[in-house]
């Protein structure tokens, strides 16, 4: 297949955001994987560091005779976070490597509202703009991840009431010639994952599940396409109309089985007590025969709902992040099963990989920063508005 020519940005895009995916590369299998010459990498590296975007560092040569620059992000480039939870919204400051430079959380009222939504958002942009006032940092991009956002959210979020027009309106007036781009919670958890955990089990298109305050997936592509990230509702999968009520509204969802709300209340502990025990809430927390059963079951659901996904839309990779991946391989197997028990043809035949990945909840503004990286890389570092150049 004849390749496409692309663009100054298409090409830049590819040398960042595999940049942003591998932690850093030699220029020769830098220059493969973007299907480039060496002398023509060159050029545009030349170009990226003049720009501060990538920084080159001298390393000792991994074989006699080998590169010895490894080019990587430039940690100084400065990136916001905002990410909107349950409980908060937390802002900070990074860099394009992964480090945090600020973060704070501004608490939402226990019944929020379009309005005090808004008033958070409002106290959060003041704080972000003070802090690199003070610092004069000056932002390359602003991510902002926002749970139950989609294409419906025109007509008002089911999960969390907030008026996105009106918090890009405040970003206007604050912070007028930042890019800024709006997520779903799960495409910023996905993103998290994809460029920040080493070893990330996939490269191609898959699956990407998310069980937090909520259950959610996302399609995941090659960062250059277009449709690269797509939010899918898997969570709201009904299983039983008289199961348990969902924050969605309705009853029964796979999310009111499976979210870290509903583990909380079936293990009868608090949920901040489950985040706060981290990766051995499974050893310390005495579980029943009883409720384990009720717990495999639920992981089972959750099975269901992901092979039935793969029916609608088939695809051989799925990474599961969250609470499941922090269980014993026996209790795995419950949603492992689930899968099997759903998938057209059951996984085997369907030819389906599923792997875990750490949790990321509580982690926080560090997906949103995640996803502004991305965003940056994506339009290969130049103005979102600049006319193309071939
Ligand atoms: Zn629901």
């Amino acid at each position: 297949m004849p390749e496409q020519p692309r663009s100054r940005r298409q090409t830049r895009a590819a040398i960042l955001t595999h940049l942003l995916q591998s932690g850093g590369s030699f220029r020769p299998p830098l220059a493969k994987s973007v299907r480039l010459s060496e002398a023509s990498l060159s050029r545009i590296l030349f170009d990226l560091k003049a720009e501060g975007l990538i920084e080159e560092v001298r390393q000792p040569a991994p074989y006699v005779g080998g590169p010895t620059g490894l080019v990587s992000l430039d940690g100084s480039v400065a990136l916001a976070g905002l990410e909107l939870t349950g409980q908060w919204l937390s802002v900070g400051v990074g860099g394009l490597t992964g480090e945090l430079h600020y973060t704070e959380r501004v608490p939402l009222p226990a019944k929020p509202t379009v309005e005090s939504v808004g008033r958070v958002f409002r106290e959060a942009l003041t704080l972000l703009r003070d802090w690199t006032r003070r610092r004069r940092v000056r932002l390359a991009q602003i991510g902002v991840s926002v749970p139950g956002l989609g294409r419906l959210s025109e007509f008002g979020n089911p999960i969390i009431p907030c008026d996105i027009s009106r918090v890009r309106g405040l970003l206007g007036e604050m912070f007028a010639d930042v890019t800024v781009e709006f997520t779903n919670s799960v495409v910023a958890h996905a993103t998290f994952h994809r460029c920040r955990t080493e070893n990330y089990p996939f490269s191609g298109a898959h699956l990407f599940v998310f069980v937090g305050q909520g259950v959610a997936g996302a399609w995941m592509d090659d960062p250059i396409e277009d449709d690269a990230l797509q939010p899918v509702e898997l969570g709201h999968m009904v299983f039983g109309a008289d199961g348990p009520r969902c924050r969605c509204g309705h009853h029964g969802c796979v999310e009111a089985y499976t979210s870290l709300p509903a583990l909380a209340e079936l293990l009868g502990v608090l949920e901040p007590e489950l985040l706060q025990r981290g990766s051995d809430w499974g050893g310390a927390i005495p579980i029943s025969s009883r409720v384990r059963q009720e717990l495999r079951h639920r992981l089972y659901r959750l099975g269901l709902a992901i092979g039935n996904t793969l029916n609608v839309k088939p695809c051989h990779g799925v990474a599961i992040s969250g609470w499941p991946s922090l269980l014993a391989e026996n209790d795995r197997k419950a949603l492992v099963d689930g899968v099997d028990a759903s998938l057209l043809g059951g996984r085997k035949h369907a030819q389906v990989s599923l792997a875990f990945v750490p949790p990321s909840n509580g982690n926080d503004p560090r997906a949103a920063l995640a996803f502004a990286a991305f965003c940056l890389a994506c339009r290969g570092g130049m103005p979102a508005a600049s006319t193309e150049a071939a």
